[in-house]
């Protein structure tokens, strides 16, 4: 075969022009316009619309928009910026434009992307940079329409349309006639908006325009839902990591609440898309501790002068969590922070937190508070929000309803109240609702235990004769004798079914029990009449200590507060601090919501609310680790009053003072809780076993469950130590509160006597011992010596035989 050349080839073709056109439809046509559009960049003519392409020329444009969504480090802007001249140019739309949907503090707005968009125009000067761009609600335009109704829309006259707004054409001196506009969605959630407006050669835009439009736009679509699935990856992927990060180091920093918050805080974390935030975590107790008031109320501290909160907090950022986003992902928990830590520097926090406020600080260092300048973009700063609050009130319902669970067991049920309230055999009457209050007064006092027979007046009292069916009847006597029953209109049915559950309530503890809190009743009622303390309180007060006294240890768990916190137990979750008296106390007070068990249901609220609040004072204070806190301002209190002249006077002194009386409450409340150390030798002997045996029991589970060595103290295999450990206690806490009480009032002179005498006692048992053992010791070390000796004269007496008499004295020497 010869050589084909050019015009060989030219003159096949033209002889066989239906060869040409197979060849060249099936071979070039999609190349060349391929080529055409892709390459050339050749601006399509503006007049060139759908119709006048073929369906191969359709599928090239497609394609070439393909490309350019494949196409790698292109924004989506750009692409965008593509299909919309596309757009334009095969819609004969004047210009297109995008509007994108986003959401500010939970409100959606409508900001403009890019805008007058040509066939010819350049990306440039169609992209809006953020801090020009047109940013308005959803409610205005059609554009915000189309994005609230999630539907497109044809508009032939935009004059004829009540949701158009001319403000975008105010603003530029553009005249808008008619318009596409179709969202983006992806979910329910719009992306975007696109418009197309102005039909040229046309009053408006087609039925046809309208299918082509949609069809263009799935290509906007895909290129925005791309890169925000991107995004919401990069963020999701990013805050999983920092949370399982965190789960290790920074949860181990964080109380519960304070967890919940830093997860809430991640998820406003993606809104905020900055780069470093803090969280300055305030106080949010209500009010400071009542006994950190005392001194203030007392004038011993300068009252607190700073910035407050709107409901009248101290602003006390008692921790912070700093972020580090950005560069080494970074989070740090830092608690009491100095007051020049970065985030309080510029004053913003505490800005916050006096006006409860949550700052957008987008315009930061524009801020007339932002005065730290070396942040790179904006400090996110917020507070606890109501969303936060909620969930851990939901919290606090679960803690609710699990008691109210918990007490429909403990409550006393009508046999229980029948077997000490016996209506049915006294007045022969079979429902209790049948019977007289006065007649039921009358049939419970006769069965109710002679005081002076049970020694109840007395500091001496021991609960040991008693049973604990007894003690009960013992318990309902003494508020007999302090007279609230009948002043406060105490239904004696309610009495009888409080003091029965109260009982149920202490658990079968080795010591915590409810002969341990009955005792402690039984001492508050002798501290207030035979001590004569009762003078400084009102009947109220008296019924309500009286009742805390009771109350103070229910549903003991005979495990103190550093194991619930060591055992990471739930009450230790729910409480920070004084956890076991704070549950004891909850507990208390979820018996008296239920008016069936309410002694002090016909009390007005005033008298109500203090009663709670004396409940509170009294139990927390049963904290031995505040019993520091309370010992010089009582002392104070008793120096005063040993200066009075007049009983009267010291009366008015600690009466008018409502601190005085609590801080004195509080000391009684110590003074009943130890009172076992008081009791006469018999008595403490055998109680101070039961305490050692639950402390022996705690360290136990420390052994087994938390696999620790536990102190001494709750070491059973150094038992022996106890007497000496019982002196040490008495030495360095229990002399000082029954000494000042006596002080105070020397009736209460017995509670000392009998500790001074347990001390003497327990001294001689340590000294006993430590003679015992200094015995033991001697003789080992005899012992040792002698084996030395032994040896030696083994030694010295080489192979032969051993020499009796000289032996016998080595070992003598
Ligand atoms: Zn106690």
């Amino acid at each position: 075969m010869g050589e084909i050349n050019q015009n060989a080839v030219e003159k096949y073709l033209e002889e066989n022009p239906a060869f040409a056109k197979e060849y060249f439809d099936k071979k070039l046509r999609v190349e060349v316009l391929g080529e055409i559009f892709k390459n050339s960049r050749v601006p399509v003519q503006a007049s060139m619309s759908l119709p006048e392409l073929t369906q191969v020329e359709e599928s090239a444009v497609c394609l070439e928009l393909l490309w350019s969504v494949q196409e790698e480090g292109s924004s989506a802007e750009l692409t965008a910026h593509k299909v919309l001249q596309r757009m334009a140019q095969l819609l004969q739309a004047d210009r297109c434009s995008m509007f994108i949907c986003r959401s500010r503090n939970g409100t959606p707005e409508m900001a403009s992307k890019l805008l007058d968009i040509t066939p010819t125009s350049k990306f440039e000067d169609n992209f809006v940079v953020p801090d020009k761009e047109v940013v308005f609600p959803l409610d205005v335009g059609i554009v915000g329409w189309a994005a609230h109704t999630k539907k497109p829309l044809n508009v032939p006259d935009v004059k004829k349309n009540n949701h158009f707004s001319d403000f975008m054409d105010k603003q530029t001196g553009y005249v808008t006639k008619n318009l596409l506009a179709a969202p983006v969605v992806m979910g329910k959630e719009v992306l975007a908006v696109l418009v197309a407006v102005n039909k040229v050669n046309a009053s408006e835009f087609s039925k046809q325009d309208e299918e082509v439009f949609t069809k263009y736009l799935n290509f906007v679509s895909v290129i925005l839902k791309l890169h925000h699935t991107n995004y919401l990856y990069n963020i999701e992927s990013r805050r999983s990591q920092i949370l399982m990060w965190s789960a290790n180091k920074v949860f181990e920093e964080l109380t519960d609440v304070e967890r919940q918050f830093h997860k809430a805080l991640y998820t406003i974390r993606t809104y905020l898309n900055c780069e470093r935030y803090s969280i300055g975590l305030l106080d949010m107790t209500k009010e400071k501790e009542f006994y950190d008031e005392w001194p203030i109320k007392l004038g011993e501290v300068e009252p607190y002068k700073g910035p407050k909160t709107p409901d009248g907090r101290e602003v006390i950022f008692y921790k912070v969590i700093d972020y580090i986003l950005h560069g080494k992902e970074e989070i740090k928990v830092i608690p009491t922070p100095p007051a020049d830590h970065w985030t309080f520097v510029s004053g913003l926090p505490t800005y916050v937190a006096e006006n409860g406020f949550i700052c957008n600080m987008l315009n930061a260092p524009a801020d007339e508070y932002f005065t730290f300048q070396t942040l790179t973009q904006f400090l996110g700063w917020s507070l606890l929000n109501t969303d936060t609050y909620e969930k851990m009130n939901k919290l606090e319902n679960r803690k609710d309803i699990a008691q109210e669970m918990l007490m429909n067991h403990t409550k006393a049920t009508p046999d229980e109240i029948k077997s000490i309230l016996k209506f049915k055999e006294k007045l022969n009457i079979d429902s209790i609702e049948d019977c007289e209050e006065k007649q039921l007064v009358k049939i419970l006092k006769e069965d109710l235990p002679d005081p002076q027979a049970v020694e109840l007046y007395e500091f001496r009292f021991s609960d040991f004769p008693i049973t604990e069916h007894e003690l009960i009847k013992c318990g309902l006597r003494m508020f007999f004798e302090i007279n609230v029953v009948e002043k406060f209109k105490v239904p004696v049915e309610v009495l009888t079914r409080w003091m029965y559950t109260v009982r149920k309530g202490y658990r079968a503890v080795t010591y915590h029990n409810w002969r341990h809190g009955f005792n402690v009743g039984q001492t508050m009622f002798t501290l207030l009449m035979t001590g004569r303390l009762k003078k400084y309180y009102t009947d109220l007060e008296a019924f309500a200590m009286l009742a805390a006294a009771f109350c103070h240890d229910i549903d003991h768990r005979g495990t103190n507060n550093l194991y619930q916190m060591k055992s990471t137990s739930p009450l230790a979750r729910l409480h920070g601090s004084s956890i076991l008296e704070r549950h004891h106390l909850e507990y208390s007070k979820t018996l008296l919501k239920d008016e069936s068990l309410n002694i002090f249901q016909n009390l007005n609220k005033r008298q109500y609310e203090t009663v709670i609040h004396l409940f509170e004072v009294a139990i927390i204070a049963t904290d031995l680790a505040l019993y520091f806190k309370k010992r010089t301002m009582f002392q104070k209190i008793v120096d005063a009053c040993e200066q009075m002249q007049t009983e009267e006077e010291a009366i008015k002194y600690v009466t008018i003072d409502p601190t005085k009386k609590e801080i004195i409450m509080a000391m009684m409340m110590t003074a009943c809780d130890l009172s076992a150390i008081t009791k006469p030798w018999e008595v403490q002997s055998q109680v101070a076993l039961l305490v050692a045996n639950e402390f022996w029991e705690q360290g136990d589970l420390e052994r087994t469950v938390l696999q620790q060595q536990p102190i001494p103290m709750m070491d059973r295999n150094k038992k022996d130590e106890l007497p000496k450990l019982q002196v040490g206690f008495i030495d360095f806490v229990c002399t000082f509160v029954y000494k000042e009480f006596s002080r105070f009032h020397k009736e209460i002179t017995p509670m000392l006597n009998g500790l001074q005498n347990n001390r003497v006692e327990w001294k001689s048992l340590a000294d006993e011992y430590d003679a015992k053992m200094k015995e033991i010791e001697e003789e080992m070390k005899k012992q040792e010596e002698g084996e030395v000796v032994v040896a030696q004269v083994a030694e010295d007496s080489g192979g032969g035989g051993v020499d009796d008499k000289k032996s016998k004295t080595c070992l003598m020497l």
